[in-house]
């Protein structure tokens, strides 16, 4: 069964297009729900750690800033959760691991190749 589907893609230009197209999708998926949670965690630091938003929130829109805080954290970690949820469906529904592990292999052989012999022969076989 695995050989014939294999053989299929090794023959057929416009299935292996289309299986290129869902894997591009599938990697795209992966960096992006893990940008989104990048993203959530960065913004959850700067409400933490910098707090430029209180003069808004409290002079501007005349709202209580612990209110605010409450209300931007909780949006925070929502989010977060969020994409980390997003990110772990992508993972398993798809073969996006497997997928970006085969092409970070590629590349490393690739990077290999164009060392010179004397960096090559101290790489462990
Ligand atoms: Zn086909």
């Amino acid at each position: 069964m695995n050989k014939a589907y294999k053989q299929h893609f090794a023959e057929c230009a416009h299935c292996r297009a289309r299986q290129k197209f869902h894997r591009t999708l599938d990697g795209s998926l992966t960096i992006l729900t893990s940008l989104a949670a990048l993203f959530f965690l960065f913004a959850l630091a700067v409400l933490k750690h910098i707090k430029p938003l209180e003069h808004v929130a409290f002079n501007i829109f005349g709202l209580d800033v612990a209110d605010t805080y409450h209300m931007l954290i909780s949006a925070g970690v929502a989010g977060l959760c969020f994409s980390v949820i997003a990110l772990a469906l992508v993972l398993t529904t798809t073969p996006a691991p497997t997928y970006l592990g085969g092409l970070a292999a590629e590349r490393a052989k690739l990077i290999e190749a164009r060392l010179p012999e004397s960096i090559r022969a101290l790489l462990p076989r």
